[in-house]
This record gives structure tokens, C-alpha cells and sequence, in this order.
């Protein structure tokens, strides 16, 4: 059989995607979230030589909520290194994103860095000895960077609207400056994280943006080492392990990928030392993670026999 054609593949599952009647449901806690249309979906598989290979409405910017984690996590450990660590574990939850439950019994310090009580803690490190702006400039700085463009901007109406509405982030931070696991304000520290969540990227600039993860550390198109190649195998663990909370075993069973989910409907996936893929659809399962994203996710491993876990013994 002759190896799978990636660009036939892509657009195989693009094609397949936009006619399935199933398109899970947006999230509409953040109101701004609810209004998305659901009939959309976007795939993009950036490739170490630096070329993109997209499907579907691969140009069109959304919300990238929680996938942003993944960047400010890789961030905070460039500036406190193992020792945010003492302030963020690194086990799988088994909770819901916005869980509280366990944060009192773990007294206010999260079980890792990507449900949102570890993502505000991870946010909080970035803050110290900032401004909000600077360190909201920061963080936009290096996305802008690892995805070589300038354009990417914060959608100001999702960051307001979930500014009206995160009572529940509200609780979770107020848990933890309780504890005396945030340093900051509270009301700083959810500022940046509001709006980090509410980055707007399209599947093209995230897959770009995501592809030093596959490569050992090093930005493909520049040569420009972002991270170590053990710190990279480390964020990819936890991508494993965690990036999709208490759906993060699902994930790990049916795509075989590190992958970070967000409730705009984007994951991220990393196939270490070949691609790093990026796919939308913004109807959710009920993990609150891109239910059809998860489903083109599985179908690209299996065609084109990218589990980390090895192929299926008959691609395509
Ligand atoms: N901004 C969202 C929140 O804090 C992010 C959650 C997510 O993407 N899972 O609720």
C-alpha cells in the first residue's frame, strides 16, 4: 500500500467533518463563546520544513481559551525554571476544568498547570514583578513570535465577556490567594488570564505556533531554540497526561497525541518529531472539548499512523 498522502488526507477529513450532523454544543458560560457557529471547522498540520498542509476553514480565527496554557506554562518555566513546581503540580486531575473540590483538600495549590486553578497560578508567576499590560505584552510577544506573525490579536469582547461572567474563576483564584498561592492581586492576575484566553489565532498560526513541541524545542523555521529538547518532552507529557482534563484518558485511548483543548473548540496536538497540528470545531463534548476536533484528531493518527503509541497495522 503506497504511504498516505498528508494534503489528500487532510482534506479527506475535512470534507468528512463538515458533513457529520454531530457538532457537539459551544460553551455558553461565556456568552461571547455562544454565539459561534458550529457548522465551522478548520485543520492545519505545520510540518518541520515549515510548510502548513490546511483543510477546511483552516484562515478563520477563534478563540483559543485554553490552549493558550500550553504557551504560558512553556513561558513560566522559562523565567522560575523546576521551582514553579512548589506551586503547581503536574498529575492529571480526573475534574471537570473549573473544578474546586480538590483545591481544598491540595490546600490551593492545583494539580497541574492546564485546569483553570493551575493555568491562574501559572499566569500569576508571569505577573510578578509586572504590570498586567507588560506581562500581557509578554505573553503576546512570544505567541506573535512562535507563530511568525504579527497579526494575532486578543478578541477584547470574549476577554469582556468573561470578565462579566467568571465568578467561578473568581472563587477559585480568591481559594488560592487564601491559601497564599498567588502573589499578585487577584483581580490582576484574572485581568491576564481573561485575556489570554480570549487570544484570537486561526488553525494555521496555531499549528505554527505549536511546532517548536515537535521538534525537540526549536522554532523549524528559524533554527531559534525556544526550550530545551527535555523541557519539550516535559510540556508534551503534561499535554498527555493533562490537556484535556477529565477527558485527558479519552483523548490518550483514541488519539494517541499530546493535546491541549480549549472551550473556543481548538486543540493542539503534537506528533514529537514530525507535526504540529491544529484543529477547530467549536461544538463541545461534554468534558467541554472540541467533540468533532477529537473525532478528526483520531481519524489523521489512523490514516497516516501518527500515534506515539505506534501505527494501526493498516493505515487508510
Ligand atoms: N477561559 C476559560 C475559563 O477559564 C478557559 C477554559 C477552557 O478553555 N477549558 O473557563
Amino acid at each position: 500500500m503506497p504511504a498516505p498522502h498528508l494534503p489528500d488526507v487532510v482534506a479527506e477529513i475535512a470534507a468528512e467533518m463538515r458533513a457529520r450532523p454531530d457538532r457537539g454544543e459551544v460553551a455558553t458560560y461565556i456568552p461571547e463563546l455562544g454565539r459561534v457557529d458550529t457548522n465551522q471547522f478548520g485543520l492545519a498540520v505545520a510540518l518541520g520544513d515549515g510548510s502548513i498542509v490546511c483543510g477546511g476553514d483552516c484562515d478563520a480565527a477563534f478563540s483559543i481559551q485554553s490552549v493558550s496554557k500550553v504557551f504560558t506554562l512553556t513561558l513560566a518555566l522559562g523565567f522560575a525554571g523546576d521551582r514553579l513546581w512548589n506551586r503547581v503540580g503536574r498529575e492529571p486531575s480526573g475534574s471537570r476544568f473549573n473544578s474546586i473540590v480538590q483545591l481544598e483538600h491540595e490546600r490551593g495549590v492545583p494539580r497541574n498547570p492546564f485546569i483553570n486553578a493551575g493555568a491562574i497560578a501559572v499566569t500569576d508567576h508571569i505577573l510578578s514583578g509586572h504590570q498586567p499590560r507588560e506581562a500581557l505584552g509578554e505573553i503576546m510577544r512570544f505567541m506573535q513570535f512562535l507563530a511568525s506573525d504579527d497579526t494575532i490579536f486578543i478578541d477584547k469582547a470574549v476577554a469582556a465577556s468573561e470578565e462579566r461572567t467568571g465568578f467561578n474563576n473568581r472563587a477559585l483564584a480568591n481559594f488560592m490567594k487564601g491559601f497564599g498561592v498567588l502573589e499578585n492581586p487577584v483581580e490582576y492576575v484574572l485581568g491576564v488570564y481573561f485575556h489570554h484566553c480570549a487570544i484570537a489565532m486561526n488553525c494555521r498560526q496555531l499549528a505554527r505556533a505549536g511546532s517548536f513541541l515537535a521538534h525537540r524545542g526549536k522554532h523549524p523555521e528559524t533554527g531559534f531554540s525556544v526550550v530545551t529538547p527535555e523541557r519539550a518532552k516535559r510540556i508534551n507529557a503534561i499535554m498527555l497526561t493533562c490537556g484535556h482534563y477529565d477527558g485527558s484518558g479519552e483523548f490518550a485511548y483514541r488519539v494517541g497525541l499530546p493535546g491541549k483543548s480549549g472551550v473556543g473548540g481548538g486543540i493542539l496536538a503534537i506528533v514529537p518529531g514530525k507535526a504540529s497540528v491544529a484543529v477547530w470545531s467549536p461544538g463541545l463534548d461534554a468534558a467541554g472539548n472540541s467533540h468533532l476536533g477529537r473525532i478528526a484528531l483520531e481519524t489523521l493518527t489512523r490514516r497516516m499512523g501518527w500515534s506515539i503509541f505506534g501505527a494501526d497495522s493498516d493505515p487508510i
